[in-house]
C-alpha cells in the first residue's frame, strides 16, 4: 500500500464505504432511469446490457460493504434480466431497437433505492494481529510459538512442557484454579499457541477454550491431548471430542516437537502470503486488500487485465484472486492465458464470483482455476480461506525448494542465499556471517542406533534452527549432516554465541525411545561475509572454521581467523 499507510484502517475502509455507497447511489439513479424506458416501452437492447452489467457488480459487492439486502435484492433482478441481456447480445438485430421488459422488473428496480436509505458504518469485523511485530524478535525464524499446558494439577505437564522447551518453544503451565491467567497469557501472542492437556481432562480444556476465546480464533489454538491409552477407540474419542493431535505414553519426543512445529505454522495468523488480485471494481478490490493486510497477507491489486501479466512477474503471488467479469473482460479467459506461460502453471487461481450457479462454476474451473469464492464474501471468511490456500500453495512449492527429510532450503539454493546477502551487505555495509554446522561423530549415532534414529536427529537440530534463529536468518542442509546458515546483520562474536548457546540446547536433547538414550554435540565455524569477495570464498572459510573446531575437540564454535 503506498498511500495511506499512516491512516487507521478502519478509516481507510470507512472511505472505501463510503465511495462505496455514493458509487451505488449513482447506479441505482441510473437503473431508475432505465426502469423509466421499461414503463415506457422505450428500453434499447444496449440499455439492457447495461443494466444487467450495473446489477451484476451490485449483487457482488453490496454485501461487503454491508449492504447484503441490496446485494441481494440486485442478484433476484440481475437473474431475471440475464436470459434477456444474453438473448439480445447474440441477436443479429440493431443493439437500439427497444426490448420489452416486465413491467414488474422496472418496479423491483426502483425498490433498490430503499435499501440503500442507512448506509452502514464499516466495522472491523477481522481482528488485526495483537502485537504486531513484537513476536518477530527474540531470536526467533519465522514466529515464537508458544506452549501452553492446562490442568487442574499441572506436575506431570510440568515436565513434559520443560522437556519441549529445549526445542525453542516458549513453554509455559496454567491451572484452572487461575482462569484469569490463563486466558491473559493465551491472548499475549499473536501466532498459534498449542494448548497442550492429557486426555482426562479433554473437555474442561475444549469448554474452558470456548468459553473464554472468540470463536473465531479458535483455530489458533489447537488442543494437543496426551494420553496412555493407544487404541483405536481412544483415539477416536479424542479426536470426536475435537482434539487436533494426541500423543501416547511413551512419548516420542521429536516427533511431538515436529507436529507442534507444523501445527502452530499452518495455525498462525502472522503466516505470510502473497495474493494478487485482479478485479475492474476498484472500492471492492480495494477493500479486500485491505482486510488481507491487515490479517498480514500481502495483497496486490489489478482492475486493468492488460497489466496483469506484468504484476504476477513483479508480484511473484501465492495465489490469484480472479473476479470473472471484468468489465468487457473474462476471468476465465484470464486464468487460462495465466496458465499460457508455464512458469505459471502451479500458480492456484480462485473466482471470485457472484456465480452461484454449480453448472456454470464447473465450466469456469475446466478452463484453468482451481475454486470458486462466491461473493458477497465476509472479511472473515476471506481471510481464512486465502490463508489456508496460502499455507497450501506454500507447501507446494517448498517440496520443490526444500529438503525432505528436514523442510530447510536446499543446496543450491542456501548458496544462491550467501550470494543474495553478499550483495546485500556491499550495497547497505551491514556486517553479516555465514556458519557451517556439522553433527559430531554421527557416523557412530548410526552405527550405534541406526540410520532412523540418525534421521530424527538431524530432523530435531533442523526443528531447533527453526524455532532459535530468527526470521530474516536462512538456514539451509548443506549436505548429509552439514547445514549452511545466513545471519543477516550479525557480527561474527554474536553469531559465536548464539550459536554456541544454540548448540548447548542442542547438545542437552536425550535422544532414543524408553531407557535407551543418547545425546549428540556440535561443532560450528563462522566466517564474515563482508571479508569475502565472493560467496564461495565466505563458506569455505566457515568450513575451514569448522574443521579447525573438529580438530580442537568438537562441540563448539570457531570463528574464521585469517
Ligand atoms: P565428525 O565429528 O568429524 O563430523 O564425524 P562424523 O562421523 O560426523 O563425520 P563423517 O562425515 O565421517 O560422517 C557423517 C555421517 O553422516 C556419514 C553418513 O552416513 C551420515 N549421514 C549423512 N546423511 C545422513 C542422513 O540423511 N541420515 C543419516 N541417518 N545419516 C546420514
Ligand atoms: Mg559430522
Ligand atoms: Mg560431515
Amino acid at each position: 500500500m503506498t498511500n495511506g499507510a499512516n491512516i487507521p484502517l478502519h478509516k481507510r475502509l470507512q472511505v472505501l464505504q463510503d465511495r462505496f455507497v455514493e458509487r451505488a447511489q449513482g447506479d441505482i439513479q441510473t437503473l431508475c432511469n432505465f426502469a423509466d424506458l421499461i414503463d415506457r416501452h422505450h428500453l434499447e437492447r444496449n440499455d439492457l446490457v447495461a443494466c444487467y452489467q450495473l446489477l451484476h457488480r451490485m449483487a457482488g459487492s453490496a454485501g461487503t460493504f454491508g449492504l447484503p439486502e441490496l446485494g441481494a435484492a440486485a442478484r433476484v433482478i440481475e437473474k431475471q434480466i440475464k436470459p434477456l441481456a444474453e438473448a439480445t447480445e447474440d441477436s443479429v438485430d440493431d443493439k437500439r431497437d427497444a426490448v420489452s421488459v416486465p413491467a414488474s422488473l422496472a418496479g423491483a428496480i426502483r425498490k433498490l433505492a430503499d435499501l440503500i436509505q442507512n448506509p452502514p458504518q464499516s466495522k472491523d469485523s477481522v481482528a488485526e494481529p495483537a502485537n504486531d511485530g513484537e513476536d518477530s524478535f527474540g531470536g526467533t525464524h519465522g514466529m515464537q510459538i508458544h506452549v501452553m499446558a492446562l490442568a487442574h494439577s499441572p506436575d506431570y505437564l510440568s515436565g513434559l512442557v520443560a522437556e519441549l522447551a529445549v526445542y525453542g518453544f516458549l513453554c509455559d503451565v496454567a491451572s484452572f484454579s487461575q482462569p484469569e491467567a490463563a486466558v491473559t497469557r493465551l491472548k499475549e501472542h499473536s501466532g498459534a499457541t498449542i494448548i497442550m492437556c492429557v486426555d482426562s481432562e479433554l473437555d474442561d480444556v475444549l469448554s474452558f477454550r470456548n468459553e473464554n476465546l472468540p470463536k473465531a480464533e479458535h483455530r489458533r489454538f489447537p488442543v494437543v491431548c496426551v494420553g496412555h491409552d493407544g487404541s483405536f477407540e481412544s483415539r477416536y474419542r479424542v479426536a470426536a471430542r475435537g482434539a487436533t493431535a494426541y500423543f501416547c505414553e511413551p512419548l516420542d519426543m521429536p516427533e511431538m516437537a515436529e507436529r507442534i512445529e507444523s501445527l502452530a505454522l499452518e495455525r498462525g495468523s502472522r503466516l505470510q502470503g502473497r495474493v494478487l488480485i485482479v478485479d475492474d471494481d476498484k472500492e471492492l478490490g480495494e477493500h479486500y486488500s485491505l482486510v488481507l493486510s491487515r490479517a498480514g497477507i500481502k495483497a496486490r491489486l489489478v482492475s486493468e487485465p492488460f497489466e496483469l501479466m506484468s504484476e504476477l512477474s513483479a508480484f511473484e503471488p501465492d495465489l490469484v484472486l480472479m473476479d470473472v467479469q471484468l468489465g468487457g473482460y473474462s476471468g476465465v479467459t484470464l486464468a487460462r492465458l495465466i496458465r499460457f506461460e508455464p512458469r505459471w502453471l502451479g500458480l492456484p487461481i480462485v473466482y471470485l464470483s457472484s456465480e452461484d450457479n454449480p453448472e456454470n462454476q464447473l465450466d469456469a474451473l475446466a478452463k484453468g482455476a482451481d475454486e470458486f469464492l462466491v461473493k458477497p464474501v465476509t472479511d472473515d471468511y476471506l481471510v481464512r480461506s486465502v490463508r489456508i490456500r496460502c499455507y497450501r500453495a506454500r507447501q507446494l512449492s517448498d517440496l520443490m525448494n526444500r529438503d525432505s527429510l528436514t523442510g530447510l532450503l536446499k543446496h543450491s539454493l542456501i548458496k544462491q542465499e550467501v550470494d543474495k546477502e553478499l550483495a546485500r551487505c556491499r550495497r547497505s555495509g551491514h556486517p553479516s556471517c555465514v556458519v557451517m554446522l556439522d553433527l559430531d561423530h554421527f557416523k557412530r549415532v548410526n552405527d550405534t542406533w541406526g540410520h532412523g534414529q540418525g534421521d530424527i536427529v538431524i530432523r530435531t537440530l533442523a526443528n531447533l534452527l527453526r524455532n532459535r534463529l530468527r526470521e530474516t536468518d536462512m538456514i539451509g542442509r548443506y549436505g548429509g549432516e552439514e547445514f549452511l546458515l545466513v545471519l543477516p546483520q550479525c557480527e561474527p562474536r554474536i553469531a559465536a554465541e548464539f550459536i554456541g548457546a544454540i548448540g548447548k540446547s542442542f547438545a542437552e536433547l536425550a535422544f532414543g525411545v524408553g531407557d535407551d538414550s543418547f545425546q549428540v554435540t556440535l561443532s560450528a565455524g563462522v566466517a564474515s561475509i563482508n571479508d569475502f569477495a565472493v560467496a564461495d570464498q565466505a563458506i569455505e572459510a566457515a568450513d575451514q572454521a569448522l574443521y579447525e573446531r573438529k580438530h580442537a575437540g568438537r562441540n563448539g564454535v570457531t570463528i574464521y581467523a585469517r
